[in-house]
């Protein structure tokens, strides 16, 4: 069977490594303790928080179907959260009691997905590729100096600016790394030492720094203490992620004062976490990157857009072509 690296134990780089199970010789490299990329957990007991993605929904036929074996190992379940949407102007609120479509969380938490995912596969964590070259096959460098191969194709699911760092020029599809725009994220963590009397699951915030606020306690099997996860809007980040953490935090603090309503100073966990890379903007012609000439690939969400089933799509749509290529 053929040797295939892949860069990255996100929800592509995992998706991508099952969907080839049975037809090639898989090895998953990621540069962090543990897979999910941005499905993520951080635990700070007796506090929970997804930090990354904190739900998501399902719409293509395909990726309802690949979510089924998760749904019924119980890895993955559907949260009938409570939503509103407050205009952070005027503070007037809309209330939703659903979302309209599914929406899926990991359980007990969205690391979960990953874990799962990785079962059975070689995935070799805290292990940063920073080089990889071509004779006849591939060889990648990690950052400490360790040399691994020989590999017949390599595949990044890093996001569009790391693959391009780590791609050569003369990749068929290099010119698309440079129309990938992503987005940025700040978010709030705040650990709360009782209940919180809020009136939603989900807020999500139109006209002000704040763009998203969910009680991450109140998912399907969450246990420990009240967990508020607060993301900032796409422009506030964009304009603030290089500001000291500290100017940042309190004025996010504020205005989930101001704008929530409720007495946020009392968190005793307060953190913030920033995501250089949180999404992208939809692709409008997307696909997976592939030349098979020298055995490359790319895959990853920002490939079609910026959501967890764009992963999904981008992993499958990867898979799919280069099946004809992996048969000698
Ligand atoms: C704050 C936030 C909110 C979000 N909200 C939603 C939402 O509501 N709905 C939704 O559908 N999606 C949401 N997303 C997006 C969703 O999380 C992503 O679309 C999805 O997780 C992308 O998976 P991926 O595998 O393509 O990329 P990633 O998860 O980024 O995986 C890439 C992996 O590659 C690893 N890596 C990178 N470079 C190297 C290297 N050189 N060597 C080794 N490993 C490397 C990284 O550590 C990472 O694990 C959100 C994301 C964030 C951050």
């Amino acid at each position: 069977m053929p040797k295939i690296a892949i860069i990255g134990a996100g929800f592509s780089g995992l998706t991508f490594a099952n969907l080839l199970v049975g037809k090639a010789d898989v090895t998953v490299f990621e540069k962090s303790r543990g897979g999910g990329g941005r499905l993520c957990t951080r635990r700070a007991e007796p506090y929970f928080f997804d930090h990354g993605a904190p739900f998501f929904t399902a719409k293509t036929q395909p990726f309802k179907g690949y979510l089924r074996h998760m749904i019924e190992a119980g890895v993955l379940r559907s949260w009938d959260a409570h939503f509103v949407q407050i205009d952070g102007q005027t503070s007037l609120r809309k209330s939703d009691s659903s979302a309209g479509s599914a929406l899926y969380v990991g359980v007990p938490g969205m690391s979960a997905i990953a874990k799962y995912l990785a079962v059975n596969m070689d995935v070799k964590t805290n292990t940063k590729i920073v080089k990889i070259e071509r004779q006849k096959t591939w060889r990648l460098w990690d950052e400490n100096g360790a040399v691994y191969g020989e590999y017949d194709w390599v595949v990044s699911t890093a996001p569009a600016p790391q693959t391009a760092e780590l791609f050569p020029q003369q990749f068929a599809e290099y010119g698309a790394f440079s129309f990938v725009n992503t987005l940025g994220c700040l978010g709030l963590l705040l650990g709360f030492p009782s209940r919180l009397d809020l009136d939603f699951d989900i807020a999500q915030i139109t006209n002000a720094d704040l763009a998203l606020a969910v009680v991450n306690s109140q998912k399907p099997e969450r246990h420990g203490g009240t967990s508020l996860v607060v993301h900032s809007s796409e422009k506030f980040a964009r304009d603030n992620l290089e500001t000291n953490s500290d100017i940042i935090l309190q004025h996010l603090l504020a205005e989930v004062e101001r704008i929530l309503v409720c007495d946020a100073e009392v968190a005793e966990h307060r953190v913030l976490h920033r995501w250089k890379y949180a999404g992208a903007p939809k692709q409008v012609n997307g696909r997976a990157l592939i030349d098979p000439r020298i055995c490359l690939g790319a895959c990853g969400d920002w490939c079609f857009g910026g959501s967890v089933q764009d992963a999904f799509t981008s992993a499958h749509s990867l898979a799919t072509a280069m099946h004809p290529f992996l048969r000698t």
